[in-house]
């Protein structure tokens, strides 16, 4: 009781609730860019996607990263996506392309 949420985290995107090791955590650089934290162990506030790139895309048109973040979050989508995937070892993941 009380404890299946323990490790839940939300998705940005779409809002589903899920165990953060199904979720993919980023957290904000000094600069102000949204980057991937493959290993989850990033210091500072995270914010997690489920591994959709519709998820980003949804969530950077209504300015969910900066709502987050509470701070002004620059997503370059195409290059945090090519991350991800370098990160993620390719197409094995469920990373979409
Ligand atoms: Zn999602």
């Amino acid at each position: 009781m009380g404890k299946k949420n323990i490790g839940q985290r939300s998705c940005m995107g779409c809002g589903r609730k899920a165990h953060k090791s199904e979720l993919l955590r980023f957290v904000v650089d000094r600069k102000g860019d949204l980057v991937f934290d493959p290993g989850q162990r990033a210091p500072g506030r995270g914010g997690y996607f489920c591994r959709k790139e519709g998820c980003f895309d949804r969530a950077t048109k209504k300015r969910r990263i900066s709502i987050r973040f509470r701070r002004d979050v620059r997503v370059d989508l195409g290059s945090l996506m090519k991350n991800v995937r370098e990160q993620l070892g390719g197409g094995s993941s469920g990373w979409p392309r």
